[in-house]
Parts: structure tokens; sequence; C-alpha cells
């Protein structure tokens, strides 16, 4: 097989199909590579919160794409339930953050970024989520929504085919093809694909395509794993967080507890040690959930980079090709800001937010 495309994308995420979206909705022919499935990684392991934990712990870097594709989420996922008949089920029920004891940081950040936050005392908490096992002193942020990531990469694909990309599964990208200081295409095990512009989206393995163009990109796999119980509906109502645990109720029922930050390399196993950690975690948090069966357990890798700060840039040394990835904790909610800002950047218009802050890629 020999063939051609104006922009290739590799990678079926949602960072890849977003991207893929921005671009054909502004008119490029695109092409998007996925080695299996779309959507199966992580941006199906994931939990879907739209919004960084703890978020005045991260970068400015981070919070401006966060806040853009916060402004957007909603719109986006009527547009692709509208498009698509798929609903990705944007639902806004709060984070509600246990024993934080940096809040004075947390209200200067949300003040200086217009985000509304509210400090809750022990009895607040009861008052408003009754099923807390030790109610005590809270952050909350009331207009944190989630997304069903799942029903999102659904929906995306769904979206990507009816605006005609042509996305093509079980199409592994063994090499970027470059040559004179420019991108020429990627090799397939079916053979060469030429193209003018390639993105590379490929999560926790774009590291491996990058290997061979001599970059000082750090980026590993780190593993979670979350577990599922099946209360009923409206059982829970919002998003709780305790230290580094957390319950996101679906509407159907579903509850998940998430999750494990493993350095296991490309392991994607689960374990019985994790999910007697989530399960005793889940117990204390919400003792109720003891009366619920674990329907499932699953792992992810995210695309671990040391600051969480993703890579959004176009090579440094290679015209043509880019990269979009590294989302670490917060594709799901990076996503739709990240894909736009590569589009920008791909088709040279004028940036939503600055690019600089995404460009930290130097060649050895
Ligand atoms: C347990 C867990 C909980 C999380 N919770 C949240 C959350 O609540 N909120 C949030 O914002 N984020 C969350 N995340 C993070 C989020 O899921 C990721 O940051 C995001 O999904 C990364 O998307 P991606 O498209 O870059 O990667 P992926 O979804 O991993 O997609 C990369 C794709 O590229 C393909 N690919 C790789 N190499 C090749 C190749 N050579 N050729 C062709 N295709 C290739 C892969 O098969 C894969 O489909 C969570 C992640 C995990 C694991």
């Amino acid at each position: 097989m020999s063939s051609t495309a104006e922009i290739l994308i590799v990678g079926g995420g949602i960072i890849g199909m977003l991207t893929a979206r921005e671009l054909a909705l502004s008119g490029c022919q695109v092409t998007l590579l996925e080695r299996q499935q779309t959507g199966r990684e992580s941006s199906w392991a994931g939990g879907g919160i739209i919004s960084p934990l703890y978020p005045w712990r991260y970068d400015d870097a981070v919070t401006a794409l966060a806040g853009w594709s916060q402004q957007h989420y909603r719109q986006l996922s009527e547009s692709l339930k509208e498009e698509t008949g798929e609903d990705p089920e944007w639902t806004q029920n709060g984070l509600l953050m246990m024993q934080v004891e940096d809040q004075t940081e947390a209200q200067n950040w949300a003040a200086a970024h217009r985000v509304s936050l509210q400090i809750l005392t022990a009895d607040d908490v009861a008052a408003c989520e009754p099923l807390l096992g030790s109610p005590s002193p809270a952050v909350w942020m009331k207009d944190v929504a989630q997304i069903r990531n799942p029903y999102l990469a659904v929906a995306l694909v769904a979206s990507l085919r009816r605006l005609g990309v042509n996305v093509v599964e079980d199409m592994p990208v063994l090499s970027l093809l470059s040559r004179d200081g420019r991108v020429r295409g990627v090799k397939t095990a079916q053979g060469e694909i030429s193209a003018g512009q390639v993105i590379l989206a490929g999560g926790a393995w774009s590291g491996e395509l990058m290997a061979e163009l001599k970059t000082d990109i750090e980026l590993q796999p780190v593993k979670g794993q979350m577990i599922l119980f099946k209360a009923k509906p409206g059982w829970l109502q919002r998003i709780v967080l305790q230290g580094d645990r957390y319950l996101i109720p679906r509407r159907d029922g579903h509850v998940l507890m998430g999750s494990t930050l493993e350095y296991t390399q490309f392991d994607k196993s689960t374990t019985e040690v994790a999910l007697e950690e989530l399960q005793q975690a889940a117990f204390e948090l919400v003792p109720g959930l003891k009366d619920y069966p674990v329907v499932k357990q699953w792992a992810g890798l995210r695309p671990g980079t040391p600051h969480g700060i993703p890579y959004i840039l176009e090579h440094p040394g290679i015209e043509g090709l880019y990269l979009n990835a590294g989302h670490f904790r917060n594709g799901v909610v990076l996503g739709p800001a990240s894909a736009r800002l590569m589009a920008d950047i791909v088709l040279k218009r004028e940036t939503i937010i600055p690019s600089d802050s995404y460009k930290l890629l130097a060649i050895h």
C-alpha cells in the first residue's frame, strides 16, 4: 500500500480525535491512523472529571488549557449528541475536596482566576452529601462537571466519520518518515503513507515514535487502576475527592473509584492489591458502598510528563511534524483546548492562548 494524505494524525485517543475534528471543521482533509480501535486506551480508562484534581496546585499552563476547555465542554457534548445521537453525558455535579490543607492557596488561586470555590464546614458537607462516612471541612467547586469518557470517544469517532475524516483502525504506525528537515509521512505495516503534515497523538506511546528523532521528550506511561460499583441512580450526588482517591457518580448509578498512580512501564494488568486499596478507600469515604457490588476493575496508561504540561508544538527540527501528547492525569479536561491550540498552530492562525509553555522540546 502506498497513499497520500494532507494531514495525518497518529493515535485515536481523545487527543487525536479532538484534533482531527478541529482540523476537519476548519476544512482540512484528515486521515487518522489508530493501531487498534479508537478510544480504547487511556481515554477509555479515565474518570472524565473536567478539572484537574486540586487545580490550584498546577502550573498556569495547565490552568489556561483547562479554563478554555471548561468553557466549551457543554457545547461540545451537546453538538456531538446532536450530530451523532451519541450522548457523552456532560454532567455538572461539582467537585467536593475533603481535608484540604492548602485552603488559602486554593482561595487565592480561585480569586485570581475567577473560579467559583467555597470552603465548607463539616456540617455543610454532611448536609450536602449525607452519604459521607466522616464529613470534614472541604473545598467545594460547584461548577466542575464530568463527562463519560468512553461515550465521548464513541461520539467523537462517529462525528469524525460524518465530517469525512478517514479513520483507519488496526493500523499501527511503525515509524515517522522525514527527509531534509521535513516530514514526509509515516511507515505502517501495510506500506508508506505520504503526508505534508503529521501530528503525533499517541498518548503514552508517543515517546516510542519520537525516540529516533533525538529530542529531549520526557514522556512515560503511568498506570492508573479503577474500580466500578453498581449503585442506584441519584444515590451519591457529587464527585468526592480525598487525598489521591475519588468517587465519581455516573447518571445511571455506577460509581467509579479511582485511582492508583503506578510507574510500571507498559504493564496494564490489574491487581488484587489495588482492588483492595480502592475498595477500602471507597468504604471509608462512603460506607454505604459496602452494600453494592464491584462490577469491574480496569487499568489505563496515562501519558505522564514531569509537570503534567502537555507537548503541543511543531517539532523544532522537522517542518510539518507536530506533537500533541503528554496530558498525564488531565487529558480529558485539557483535550478540547489542546486540540484547538494544535489546529491553530498547524493552520498558522492566531492561537487561543499563548503557545510557548507547551513548546518545551529541544533536539540533542
Ligand atoms: C485511571 C485514569 C483516570 C483518569 N482520569 C482523568 C480525569 O478524571 N480527567 C482527565 O482530564 N483525565 C483523566 N485521565 C487522563 C486521561 O485519560 C489521559 O490524559 C488522556 O486520555 C490521554 O489521551 P490520549 O489521546 O493522549 O491518549 P490515549 O487515550 O492513550 O490514546 C493514544 C492512542 O494512540 C494509539 N497509538 C499509540 N501508538 C500508536 C502507533 N504507533 N500507531 C497508531 N496508533 C498508536 C493508541 O492505541 C491509543 O488509542 C485519567 C487516566 C487514567 C488512566
